[in-house]
């Protein structure tokens, strides 16, 4: 069986460079310019909406990628209901502002796939964590990718949780899936009993570093990182755009110090947990607030489509 082998233990290192405060501007040469710029920060309060910095920042870097959103039907909905539902994205008009991902269970994704419009993208749940063989019930990546799907979801705290997936499992199958040409939305993110502690940024650090011993610097442009507070995901309970904006900035901070300050800046981090078209247009304000992963407001057209339209407020 291929699986890709990772460096076990690459600790982050001890002389990380220091952080510019990268703008949400577009292009190359505005990334290579803030890259460069020798008065760094390692945080930067924002200083470029009074109105907006008050309303959104505790401390920004901002990202420089294009809004993304993904949508998580998980183990959720029948032929009826996915009809339906197809439909109704499908009358739904996206802004060019975006990138969307719908995911539904692996069975439908054929059907969805000769459905849905191309404005949309499509993603599995999970897939093996290398070359296909004896492994009853598991899809491996190269089929996803034979089949024309691009994205995966690798790392979702259910999987997590319910199936015993470690970190180390989860960089791995990162790797194998960047190999065979699919992206990935990773998911990290921290439980209650570990935000009430103060480890929320030491879980997302180790959650990351997994996939950052198993990928080359390289590999990052095919990664999108979920953070979704397990305690956030179908609970009802939002983070607010303060701890959100918080915990994004931190998460890129560490992608600055363990692979680059430009990877830092590149890699969009989406925000899951108990999104809706209600709280989305706070938190797509948030300047390192990337894009979204949604669960249970994914199953409604109507609403999944306003969430991938709150990209509007983010720039
Ligand atoms: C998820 O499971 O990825 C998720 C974010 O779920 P919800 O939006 O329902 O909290």
């Amino acid at each position: 069986m291929s699986i890709v082998s990772c460096a076990a233990t690459a600790a982050v290192p001890a002389a990380a460079p220091r952080f510019a405060g990268l703008r949400r501007v577009a292009g190359p040469a505005a990334l290579n310019r803030d890259v460069e710029q020798p008065s760094a920060v390692t945080l930067q309060v924002s200083g470029r909406s009074n109105s907006r910095a008050s309303r959104r920042c505790v401390a920004t870097m901002a990202g420089t990628g294009r809004f993304v959103v993904g949508g998580n039907w998980k183990c959720n909905g029948n032929t009826a209901s996915i009809q339906k539902l197809v439909q109704d994205l499908n009358a739904g008009e996206i802004t060019a502002d975006v990138e969307v991902i719908c995911a539904p269970p692996m069975i439908y994704l054929p059907r969805v796939q000769s459905t849905l419009d191309r404005k949309y993208q499509l993603s599995a749940q999970n897939c093996w964590v290398g070359e296909g063989g004896a492994f009853t019930g598991e899809v491996a990546a190269e089929m996803l990718a034979d089949n024309n799907i691009p994205w995966v979801i690798l790392g979702h705290s259910e999987r997590r949780a319910l199936l015993g997936e470690s970190d180390e499992f989860i960089g791995q199958k990162v790797a194998y899936a960047i190999s065979k040409g699919l992206s990935v939305m990773a998911c990290i993110g921290e439980t209650l009993e570990e935000r009430e502690r103060g480890d929320t940024l030491n879980v997302c650090r180790r959650q990351l570093q997994a996939i950052v011993n198993c990928i080359s610097p390289a590999d990052w442009a095919k990664v999108v990182i979920a953070y979704e507070p397990v305690w956030a995901i179908g609970t009802g309970k939002v983070a607010t755009p303060v701890e959100a904006q918080e915990t994004h900035a931190g998460i890129r901070k560490y992608m600055a110090e363990a692979v680059s300050p430009a990877v830092a800046s590149a890699v969009r981090i989406q925000y899951g947990g108990s999104v809706n078209a209600g709280n989305c247009e706070e938190l797509a304000r948030c300047e390192d607030i990337d894009g979204f992963l949604v669960g249970g407001a994914s199953l409604d057209g109507a609403a999944f489509v306003t969430i991938c339209n709150s990209a509007r407020f983010n720039n």
